[in-house]
């Protein structure tokens, strides 16, 4: 049986987590009321014939029809002739499978303090993500005060079953390794759990290193993911105390406080742990080309190591820090230099980076903007689950950088195999979930708060020109997003139940 740890040791990673990554303030509150059964509602139509469009795959790409029956496709070919369903007109457009963010904070425990609320929850995350053609949303569920993982991970259900749209996948955050022993492991495994977060920013993960290592053994022997923040706490430390001791506390001195090093002892050291574990890892928001080679090379020889990078480091270097409108851009680590940005696109042509994650927080633009914000206490972490691919699309497919196939593979085919997902979701075939997207390839338009269903009310990506834009969204074979609008009222996402992780 599963005991809870409320000592001190959990009350200090708890600290420290919320110390070093600012997320999780609200978690800090009392832990979760019972509230009521979710509700689900919502029913997928009885049928739908999606006909004449381009579909792609991360294997395929072929004129063709899709036949939807419920929740599942049922038939994908040329020529399918309509029995009485729906017909969707596809002529024109890229039928894609719905797009998968593997990372996003759309959940906090309840009653924390107003000022540590993120503007966003799952029914706005949710409708963000279907308007930006994603389907499935990996959310990182977070223990409050005195919650085990357990604990957390039955509140965040609670939470998908009220509120969620779209898919969800629920990460397990582990702040106290101490909780997790190999039944417990396998009881999430069991439970469909796929992934446990490991942040080596905290503090205390050197403090417990022989934990954490052991945590990632056993997680691997069990068919489960780490996913590990790769950045150095004591360089941390010693950066942000002599900027601060120099005056220089302001977010404007935000990147020289989280130096490259950072990110690159930290990276080194995961990769060890997962070559004397043999457990795989997966690399949250790599940053930059010095890390992103040390995993190539891993990759090289034969380690199952997984990249994920993030939307901020494809589109924006550390100059914008300089900017009145720098604090907006804050985010774990801080932007990098073009040389780096030219970096993560060649390893997403490449294959070396293999997915693309949000890291959506929606704070607002005042909570963002807040004057009190500094190098010491951050608020980190963009709006971003609606422009992600879009974004993607555009500067990636339209402009050379990355083929339509990567691209499918990158927002799809991966994240459903890394999460244990595939076939399930991940891609166009007969018995899998009818998640689709609708693309318009050719159409061009500005982006424009008005368009945009985060309440964080602000888009680092305003006013950027894009080509290729969702027009219609099938989750499960319900039409829940077109021509602008969400069709679709909270409730029917689920937590979904993963296998285990599957190598790429
Ligand atoms: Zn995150």
């Amino acid at each position: 049986m599963f005991v809870r740890d409320t000592n001190t040791r959990s009350s200090l990673s708890r600290r420290d987590f919320v110390r070093a990554t600012g997320l999780g303030m609200a978690a800090l509150a009392a832990g979760a009321a019972r509230g009521p059964q979710p509700v689900f509602g919502g029913r997928p139509q009885d049928g739908l014939l999606v006909r004449g469009g381009t579909i792609v795959t991360a294997e395929d790409r072929f004129r063709g029809d899709v036949r939807v029956r419920g929740e599942k496709i049922v038939e994908v070919g040329p020529g399918l002739a309509p029995a009485g369903e729906r017909v969707i007109d596809a002529e024109g457009t890229l039928v894609l499978p719905g797009g998968i963010d593997p990372h996003a904070h759309l959940t906090q425990a309840e009653g924390g303090p107003e000022k540590y609320r993120f503007a966003d929850d799952l029914t706005s995350g949710s409708e963000a993500a279907l308007a930006g053609g994603i389907t499935t949303i990996g959310n990182m569920t977070v223990p409050g005060q005195g919650q085990t993982v357990f604990d957390a991970l039955e509140r965040d259900a609670r939470f998908v079953g009220e509120k969620a749209i779209a898919d969800i996948v629920l990460h397990p955050v582990l702040l106290d390794p101490s909780e997790l022993g190999l039944q417990q492991i396998r009881e999430l495994a069991d439970a469909g759990h796929t992934t446990i977060k490991i942040f080596m920013v905290i503090a205390s993960f050197d403090q417990y290193l022989r934990e954490y290592v052991r945590v990632m053994r056993m997680a691997g022997q069990t068919g489960i993911l780490s996913l590990v923040h790769c950045e150095d706490p004591a360089i941390i430390a010693e950066a942000t105390h002599r900027l601060v001791a120099a005056g220089k506390s302001s977010l404007r001195y935000y990147p020289g406080s989280r130096p490259l090093s950072c990110e690159v002892i930290a990276t080194q050291r995961a990769i060890a742990y997962c070559e004397i574990t043999g457990a795989p890892i997966y690399v949250v928001h790599l940053s930059a080309a010095e890390p992103l080679r040390i995993c190539r090379d891993a990759q090289g020889q034969g380690l199952p190591v997984y990249v994920e990078t993030r939307p901020i480091y494809l589109h924006f270097t550390e100059e914008q820090y300089e900017q009145a409108d720098g604090p907006l851009y804050v985010g774990q680590p801080p932007l990098r230099t073009p040389e780096d940005v030219e970096a993560l696109w060649a390893g997403m042509k490449d294959g070396s980076i293999h997915t693309l994650g949000t890291d959506h927080v929606g704070w607002s633009k005042a909570q963002k903007m807040d004057p009190s914000l500094s190098i010491e206490e951050l608020r980190p972490g963009v709006p971003n689950l609606q422009e992600m691919f879009p974004m993607l699309y555009s500067e990636g497919v339209v402009r050379g950088r990355i083929s339509l196939q990567r691209f499918v593979e990158i927002i799809a085919a991966n994240p459903a195999k890394l999460l244990g997902l595939y076939p399930r979701k991940g891609t166009i075939a007969v018995g899998s979930d009818a998640d689709l997207a609708l693309w318009n390839p050719d159409e061009t338009r500005k982006i424009e708060l008005a368009d945009l269903r985060s309440r964080s009310g602000f888009s680092l990506f305003e006013g950027w020109e894009v080509t290729g834009w969702p027009r219609m969204t099938i989750r499960r074979g319900a039409v829940v997003y077109e021509d602008g609008e969400i069709k679709a009222r909270p409730g029917p996402g689920q937590v979904l139940s993963c296998g285990p992780t599957q190598s790429l």
